[in-house]
């Protein structure tokens, strides 16, 4: 059984002042593996104190020593990286191969970084000025559950790279993850307070977060409701403020694209993570002409799918995260045959022979309208919505009528017109005949999908700010 009740503050595993438990239980199961002991305002502020100590001799460190920072922790979370993915799967049920692929992202994430930062100019003339990037302060990150170890250790890679001294929220709901993580940050050895890990609830140590005078920075990666709250909570402080939030993305066939080699990489794209990924490829744009076949593809392709225990590689798809997750994918599958969309494959309820553990039926719904819920809302489960298209225009302009721009997919045997359709989307990135994205470019949303970018040289910006030093020529 695993009991967490420290938070990491000032280099240390220290008690939580907090009070609040909460049961961790693994959703394959649905049984208990253990408790945590939520941190509170006052670990909060114990956490931002510290980090504002770390944050002067932080800022003065050289490239060559945070580099070297960059490179203790890589190894450091290389190191755990097989703990990371067992938490990843015990905690959530992510799938062998997602948690696999995830807990190696935490380490290569300083890596990228750390070459990001080794090509960086601080420096620069612009006219009679020199314009010089300084870290803009301490910075709070804030992570959610569903790509916890990922999101921590690429928000930190950035902040260190910046000179940035960091207070770490992960989500409540991502306890294991957090822990093992947090264990392999502290071997890195980094100077204290460098960065501060706890878990509490985000209208408790979240919100100290968002409105301390001692922040200057808010990362956050979480709903777009969420990032609403913390964007608003900041302004009074005038936080810098980068969002990563929902999508609603969409993977648009070309009708010259071969759909026995496309569309399993489109389902793929859907049902990524159980389908609880900001990047899920949600909505399938399938020319009219095409849609039978592409139907008959996606319902054998679905059939394939194993369903059930996250440990087995053979499994693609495991349970979802909580029972207010599955009864959320519940509601949206309801809601789709309620607005009149055609199931094809899943539905309602467990699949056969799982009657414990969070499991849905992978589900595919075709004849849906743009307009419905099931193609409008993230539904953050397996449930793909396929809608017919006339010409490349109406596809281009369906993809574009959405709250959200967080990613979308391209598939066409022709790269010229795939480019010239992905030069139209409106999304802060366009994968084209790939659902791998390249980490080392910037990754962030547009419209309601957020503000800001992470990831790389821009991701390290993010926690930049340029000072202007115009000196006139003669002093006399
Ligand atoms: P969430 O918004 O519920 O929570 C995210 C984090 O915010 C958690 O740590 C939570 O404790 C904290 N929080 C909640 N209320 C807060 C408040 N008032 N002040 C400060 N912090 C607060 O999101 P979630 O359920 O953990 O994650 C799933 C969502 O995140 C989905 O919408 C998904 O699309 C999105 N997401 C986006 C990206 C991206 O890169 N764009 C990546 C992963 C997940």
């Amino acid at each position: 059984m695993w009991s967490i009740d420290r938070a990491y503050i000032d280099g240390a595993f220290v008690p939580v002042q907090g009070s609040e438990r909460l049961e961790i239980a693994n959703p394959a199961t649905e049984q208990t593996i253990g408790t945590v002991t939520l941190a509170n305002r006052e670990d909060a502020k114990r956490a931002i104190a510290a980090a504002n100590r770390a944050q002067p001799v932080l800022a003065a460190s050289t490239k060559a020593q945070r580099i070297e920072m960059l490179r203790q922790l890589e190894a450091a979370v290389l190191a755990r990286t097989d703990q990371i993915r067992d938490a990843t799967i015990e905690e959530y049920g992510g799938p062998l191969a997602r948690a696999q692929w995830v807990s190696n992202y935490a380490s290569q994430c300083f890596a990228t970084t750390a070459q990001a930062l080794r090509d960086y100019a601080f420096e620069r003339r612009l006219g009679e000025a020199t314009v010089v990037m300084e870290p803009v302060g301490v910075a709070g990150l804030i992570a959610p559950w569903n790509a916890a170890a990922g999101s921590i250790c690429s928000k930190l890679a950035s902040a260190v790279a910046a000179g940035c001294a960091s207070v770490i929220k992960p989500s409540e709901l991502g306890p294991l993850q957090a822990q093992v993580v947090t264990e392999a940050l502290h071997d890195a050895g980094l100077p204290a307070g460098v960065f501060n890990v706890l878990l509490g609830r985000g209208n408790d140590v979240g919100d100290e977060i968002s409105t301390s005078p001692d922040i200057a920075k808010i990362s956050f990666t979480g709903s777009t409701q969420t990032g609403k709250l913390i964007a608003r909570a900041g302004v009074d402080t005038m936080k810098r403020v980068s969002l990563a939030l929902s999508g609603k993305s969409a993977t648009v066939v070309l009708d010259d694209a071969d759909l026995a080699a496309v569309l399993p990489m489109a389902l793929n794209a859907a049902f990524m993570n159980n389908g609880q990924a900001c990047v899920a490829g949600t909505r399938l744009l399938v020319p009219h002409v095409h849609m039978a076949e592409a139907i008959e593809h996606l319902q054998a392709a679905v059939a394939a799918m194993r369903v059930g225990d996250p440990r087995d590689p053979a499994t693609a798809i495991g349970p979802l995260a909580s029972k207010a997750q599955f009864e959320r994918v519940q509601h949206f599958i309801r809601r789709g045959l309620a607005q009149g969309a055609m199931l094809v494959a899943g539905g309602e309820g467990r699949p056969n022979g799982l009657g414990r553990g969070w499991f849905v039926q992978p589900t595919v719904f075709a004849g849906v309208h743009n307009h419905m819920d099931i193609a409008r809302q993230e539904i953050f489960g397996p449930v793909l919505s396929a809608i017919g298209y006339g010409d490349d225009d109406e596809a281009i302009a369906i993809a574009n009528d959405s709250a959200y721009g967080l990613q979308a997919y391209v598939f066409s045997s022709q790269p010229e017109r795939a480019l010239r359709v992905a030069s139209q989307l409106r999304a802060g990135t366009v994968l084209v005949n790939r659902i791998v994205p390249e980490l080392s470019a910037p990754f962030g949303g547009v419209k309601q999908s957020g503000i800001g970018r992470e990831f790389g040289v821009f991701g390290m910006e993010a926690f930049l700010e340029p000072k202007t030093i115009a000196a006139a020529n003669n002093f006399a």
